[in-house]
């Protein structure tokens, strides 16, 4: 009686914070704060995100389900599938071909559910198998060195694993055409990751990007995968992610000229922490990650320079204008001229800019490490800023 009281209770409270509600009551009386979390991070923010999208969210739910084996939850998101897009036909392809990646009997415990769903909503069983049944052609560049690997890895152990893999699972199953490869790579990648396979992931992963799966709605996939398969195993699946974005990172990147034009970002003063005197920073830069390379022109008036700092892997200044100054502690001044190119090592103390009497600008350049190119020190004083002609 108490409990139920509470029950009526919890709900209206939640009713009342939430338009919306998903949670089944069940939830709401027994555990409300995950009826809570049901509601408003689950399905009002988790499933609302845009990088994923709907029907892609849904096929993941699926996919997760079918792979662990979770009967109960199915005829929910079967029908959510449904009503997000995913075809009939569409469902029944993932049921077969997460026979292979979570095992038969996963498979068929699914075949029940679907077979309701599609019944409650009308859908002639019949108009399934529609559609053509020509496999889609085998990309040669890549199934011949994968099904090399096949034969070398298993080959000589188990045989006949070996030829199921290549003659069935790549040759004719990934080859059906009632699931795009892109859909079969994102049920594959969730089969996976639902189960803590990630020794298969990153082959998985790399190939969903091949078949147009991208970064993003990889990192999605494993970001839903967190409600339903659990924090461990989406946080197991996330260095192998990095490894593969990363590996495929300066392949694409490379593919994309980018022009920095002049004066379409305004020149910077440099900061009074840095320098002395006048300084101006223009067309500054810096690649990402896995590039290093950063740098700009910069341009002191008479008696400007730099503070003393380092480089973690030293700089390059290419003298543009002008007549400058540049000292390594412990060595002497000396003069630097248009057109001369400078190299500073790393990890040593310096200082460059202009000479007491006239401007200089230069391009400097310096690479990263951990994200940082420079360590700024203490100001050069009057007493260290002259040269002595030699
Ligand atoms: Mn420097």
């Amino acid at each position: 009686m108490t409990l139920a009281i509470c029950a009526v209770a919890a709900a209206a409270e939640a009713q009342q914070r939430t338009p919306t509600r998903v949670a089944p009551p069940n939830m709401q009386a027994i555990t409300p704060p995950l009826a809570t979390y049901t509601d408003e991070v689950l399905f009002g923010d988790v499933w609302k995100r845009t990088e994923l999208a709907l029907r892609d969210r849904s096929l993941v739910t699926v996919a997760a389900l079918i792979a662990g084996g979770h009967t109960q939850q199915m005829t929910g998101h079967f029908n959510r599938a449904l009503d997000n897009g995913v075809k009939p036909a569409e469902i029944a392809a993932v049921i077969t071909h997460l026979a292979f990646y979570a095992g038969w009997p996963r498979a068929v415990s699914a075949i029940g559910v679907a077979k309701e769903v599609f019944a409650k909503r009308g859908i002639a069983t019949d108009k399934l198998a529609m559609g053509s049944t020509e496999l889609l052609p085998v990309d040669q560049a890549s199934e011949v060195p994968r099904s090399a690997a096949v034969e070398a890895q298993m080959g000589g152990t188990a045989p006949a694993l070996a030829r199921y893999t290549n003659d069935v699972l790549f040759g004719d199953l990934w080859r059906r055409p009632d699931l795009a490869p892109r859909d079969r790579s994102l049920v594959t990648i969730t089969a996976l990751i639902a189960a803590g396979q990630v020794d298969q992931l990153l082959f998985h992963l790399d190939r969903g990007m091949t078949n147009d799966l991208t970064r993003t709605e990889i990192s999605e996939t494993i970001t839903h995968l967190a409600f339903y398969a659990g924090w461990p195993r989406a946080v197991s699946a996330v260095p192998v992610a990095k490894k593969v974005f990363e590996a495929r990172n300066p392949l694409k990147g490379s593919m994309i000229l980018e022009i920095l034009r002049q004066g379409s970002q305004p020149a910077t003063k440099g900061s009074s922490d840095n320098f002395i005197g006048s300084v101006s920073v223009d067309q500054r830069f810096q690649r990402s990650d896995p590039a290093r390379v950063g740098g700009g022109t910069v341009t002191f008036q008479p008696g400007a320079r730099t503070a003393w700092h380092t480089h973690p892997l030293g700089q390059t200044l290419i003298v543009t204008s002008g007549t400058g100054w540049v000292q390594l502690e412990g060595g002497p001044v000396e003069e630097i001229r248009t057109g001369d190119v400078v190299f500073i090592p790393p990890r040593t103390r310096h200082w460059h800019g202009a000479t007491a009497t006239s401007a200089m600008s230069h391009v400097a350049i310096a690479e990263a490490l951990d994200g940082k190119s420079v360590d700024w020190m203490e100001q050069v004083t009057t007493e260290q800023y002259r040269r002595v002609p030699r």
